[in-house]
């Protein structure tokens, strides 16, 4: 009998055939997981369901642990997003994308090796947007300082847990001097108070963006509000190769569900050449986490050997087609499970 129950959202447009290449690499690395399947967003409302489900919220907050696929959202019109409903419901605050370049995948720069950590559930995507009179519309970036203060904590709890040496926080407080200028006193506070053997400094995001992109080593953590953080992480995954290479994680202080930066990219659905790395990348983050919480060796064996595989494959040139290969997701797929240590 499987041990492990992992909540699986196959998700929209390329979702499923990603998430379909990862539970073939898990099945190929004997990893001990009963995945839970679950819909949202628009496969949820082609099955008439709710775009996000009750039971696919209940099965998370049971399991505790999720591999979600990307979820589309109508942009600028339709149901709000899947994603921020999901990650505001179950509190899932902390976003955390590892940018780092990949062994074989040769890119400007060699070396990236950078966490962003983002606030998941404030600012802008708080979703009080209103009509004040035709014509006139405004959208309400939110603050708060328990909010602020909470990802603060958990920026420098992760930073110490990984021996990570350093936070930058990028911020527009000369602007949006309550909302910004109460997030960076919050990091200030918690560095000076809690952390001051882990180095800190912050910076306008601006000259933040072009700090990064004329050289990402200098970066080591990265503390960002909501927007910022979604769209920094996409600027770095173009510094290690692109959206295919970027995984990420949410958590919250019960549950945490596991995700690539990618979306739906509606684009390639049906081609047979999405990459599915980001998403395994994603898995593999999630399986270190599980051998965390449990102290479970075998999972923390599995997570090194399928992260070894799918590192020797790109190193010896099995890539897809946005990373400058030739191969589609399933022989991608093929490849990573040859190169599983038997
Ligand atoms: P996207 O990330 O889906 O695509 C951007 C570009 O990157 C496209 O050209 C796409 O083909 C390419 N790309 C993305 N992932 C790839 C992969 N694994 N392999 C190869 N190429 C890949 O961003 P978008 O087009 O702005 O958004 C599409 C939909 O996804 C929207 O509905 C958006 O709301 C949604 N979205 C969801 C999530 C999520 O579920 N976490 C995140 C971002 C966007």
């Amino acid at each position: 009998m499987p041990s492990h129950r992992v909540v699986l959202i196959p998700g929209d447009g390329i979702g499923p055939s990603v998430a379909e290449s990862v539970k073939k690499v898990f099945a190929a690395a004997q990893v001990d997981i009963d995945w839970q399947e679950h819909q949202a967003g628009v496969a949820a409302l082609a099955k008439g369901n709710d775009v996000m489900p009750i039971e696919t919220l209940e099965a998370i907050e049971h399991f505790k642990v999720a591999l979600k696929g990307p979820c589309s959202t109508p942009v600028g019109e339709g149901f709000r997003s899947v994603n921020v409903a999901l990650r505001k419901r179950l509190n899932l605050y902390a976003a955390v994308r590892p940018v780092r370049s990949l062994p074989g995948l040769k890119t400007r720069y060699d070396d990236v090796d950078l966490i962003i950590v983002r606030e998941n559930t404030e600012g802008l995507y708080s979703g009080v947007e209103n009509e004040v009179v035709p014509g006139v519309v405004m959208s309400m970036k939110v603050a708060t300082e328990v909010g602020c203060s909470r990802i603060a904590h958990w920026a420098f709890r992760f930073a110490t847990r990984r021996r990570r040496r350093k936070i930058t926080a990028m911020h527009k407080a000369n602007i949006m001097k309550l909302t910004d200028g109460m997030f960076i006193r919050s990091a200030q506070n918690v560095h000076r108070t809690e952390y001051p053997n882990i180095e800190y400094d912050q910076m306008i995001i601006d000259a933040g963006c072009m700090k990064i992109v004329q050289d990402p080593t200098k970066f080591d953590i990265l503390l960002l509000e909501n927007l910022y953080g979604d769209v920094m992480s996409d600027l770095c995954a173009g510094l290690v190769g692109g959206l295919g290479v970027v995984p990420g994680a949410n958590f919250g202080d019960t549950a945490a569900i596991f995700e690539a930066v990618h979306g739906s990219a509606p684009d390639i659905v049906g081609k047979g050449i999405a990459n599915p790395l980001a998403l395994l990348m994603s898995g593999v983050m999630m399986l270190d986490h599980m051998a965390e919480e449990k102290d479970d060796a075998p999972l923390r064996k599995a997570a090194s050997s399928i992260r070894s595989a799918y590192e020797r494959a790109v190193a010896e040139g099995k890539k897809t087609r946005d990373l400058g290969g030739e191969l589609g997701t399933d022989a991608f797929t093929a490849a990573v499970i040859e190169r599983l240590a038997g």
